[in-house]
């Protein structure tokens, strides 16, 4: 992709480590040019130790704003001025904006995944969900499809006591079962979306051993997986071979990476412009 650099350009980036994996400048650049926003968006390897020395650079250097991926979500936090009520509940920020030298915190998975669904056609509202995962992103998606209005979360994990800290976060909405074959069929028969936010199925990573839980599930179902590397794991064609409506991790990358750039710029990003040129990028990627 070819970008225009002015002299002019406000500096944005992606800090993480590792990082240069990230899809976020190539994301975030591709927006920038089709919107005509005067920003450029770089990747920056910063070290967990150094975050201090890269936050007082960022401020010297005049950026405004960056994105941050792993280990920063959570060890930004004290460092930030103002934190997003959505953030501090979730304990994480992947959006930082800077203003007058001060740092603002948000997160934009919760909404992004929200708005990943509503635009594949799912309205989370009253619906019945089966979560499967309790890391960054379970806790991530269990928040948005809570603030959604989700009737209810089951959250079933290997580690148990992380899926009860999950389901703690939507009090009155979140609940725990077993992560065994039979439960997981049990809940399965009973839920609107099943959502996999464990690193099953992601290249490199272990496999589901069973994935039979999922012929429990009921006509019309929903079948979610975070991963889009590969597009189409397992967890989703079982569910597409079963005739049920599937979406993969991509829509929730660009949603998150919209959500982003409209905390950056304060300006409205409309999906329906930007998402039909950022979805080639990705695939081709
Ligand atoms: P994480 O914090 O490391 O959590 C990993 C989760 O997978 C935990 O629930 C863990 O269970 C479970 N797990 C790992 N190995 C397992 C195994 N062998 N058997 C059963 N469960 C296992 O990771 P994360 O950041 O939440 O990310 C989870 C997935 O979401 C990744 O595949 C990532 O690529 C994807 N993701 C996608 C996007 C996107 O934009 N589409 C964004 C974020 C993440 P325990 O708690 O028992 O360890």
């Amino acid at each position: 992709m070819n970008i225009t650099l002015t002299n002019t350009a406000q500096k944005l980036c992606v800090i993480g480590d590792p990082v240069t994996h990230s899809k976020s400048p190539l994301l975030q650049n591709a927006m920038c040019q089709a919107l005509g926003l005067d920003y450029v968006y770089l990747c920056q390897p910063v070290k967990p130790e150094r975050l201090g020395a890269f936050l007082v650079a960022a401020r010297e250097l005049g950026y405004a704003g960056f994105n941050a991926t792993m280990p920063f979500k959570e060890l930004l936090i004290p460092y930030l001025d103002g934190l997003d009520p959505l953030a501090e509940k979730l304990g994480a920020v992947n959006t930082v904006c800077i203003k007058d030298g001060k740092l603002y915190g948000y997160n934009t998975d919760c909404p992004g995944y929200v708005a990943a669904l509503r635009t594949g056609g799912f309205d989370p509202a009253g619906k019945r969900v089966l979560l499967l995962g309790a890391g960054g992103a379970a806790k991530a998606v269990a928040l948005g499809l809570g603030e959604a209005g989700a009737a209810c979360v089951t959250v079933a994990n290997r580690t148990a006591a992380r899926a009860q800290a999950v389901a703690d976060l939507i009090p009155g909405q979140g609940r725990t079962a077993a992560w065994n074959a039979e439960a997981l069929a049990a809940e399965a028969a009973g839920c609107d979306l099943i959502v996999n936010a464990t690193s099953l199925g992601m290249a490199g990573q272990g496999a589901f051993d069973d994935l039979s839980f999922l012929e429990a599930l009921p006509r019309g179902a929903w079948v979610s997986d975070l991963i889009y590397h590969p597009a189409r794991t397992a967890f989703l064609a079982q569910g597409e071979a079963l005739g049920h409506p599937a979406v993969n991790g991509l829509p929730l990358l660009t949603h998150q990476a919209i959500l982003a750039l409209e905390k950056f710029a304060g300006v409205e990003v409309p999906p329906e412009k930007v998402v039909p040129i950022l979805e080639p990028l990705l695939t081709q990627s």
